[in-house]
């Protein structure tokens, strides 16, 4: 990404893996390569997220099982936050939890109430193996939430409890782009 352009503009659409596939169920491997490959890895991821219109994108989202995501998210103030993180660890957690609408481009279509924390804090680093530090509060720290349990090998079905739970998981077995049989 070159300063000034604008993210994912010569990136290329990848295909997203969908709940069910082994990629998405396993903790990513630390980046420790900084080359034009994990440039081009963050042009694609944000290329894939615009085509597919969604706030967050992890790595392991287009198949591939390294420690990144990028964002393009709004917060309950509607101030937009932009970027990625590579390597990137939740350092806080805290505020109420709050039960708000989420959904996930692994799970097309589907949407569950997900109880998650009111801010966020994560910190990595950038392609460029800058540090960053990334705080979030409302719908942003959800995002921050739902992208680090992907790098993790998580969904946010996991966070969601009781009837929730088991309906949100039936909407998945009998989605269109089911895997399991
Ligand atoms: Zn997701």
């Amino acid at each position: 990404m070159r300063h000034g352009s604008i993210p994912g503009a010569s990136g290329r659409v990848r295909p997203l893996t969908l709940l069910g596939d082994p990629v998405l169920h396993a903790p990513c491997a630390e980046v420790t390569d900084f080359g034009p490959q994990l440039a081009a890895l963050v042009e694609d991821m944000f290329a894939t997220m615009y085509a597919a219109r969604g706030v967050g994108l992890a790595a392991n989202q287009v198949g591939v099982g390294l420690q990144v995501f990028v964002y393009d998210c709004p917060d309950d103030e509607d101030v937009r936050h932009l970027g990625h993180v590579v390597n990137p660890r939740v350092v806080d957690l805290d505020g109420v939890t709050v039960r708000g609408p989420e959904g996930c481009l692994s799970l097309p279509g589907l949407e569950a109430a997900t109880p998650r924390f009111d801010h966020a804090v994560v910190e990595g680093v950038t392609v460029t193996g800058d540090p960053v530090r990334v705080h979030g509060t409302g719908f942003f720290a959800r995002c921050l939430q739902h992208e680090s349990d992907h790098v993790a090998g998580g969904v946010y079905t996991d966070h969601v409890t009781g009837w929730r739970k088991r309906r949100v998981l039936r909407q998945a077995a009998r989605a269109p782009w089911a895997t399991t049989a």
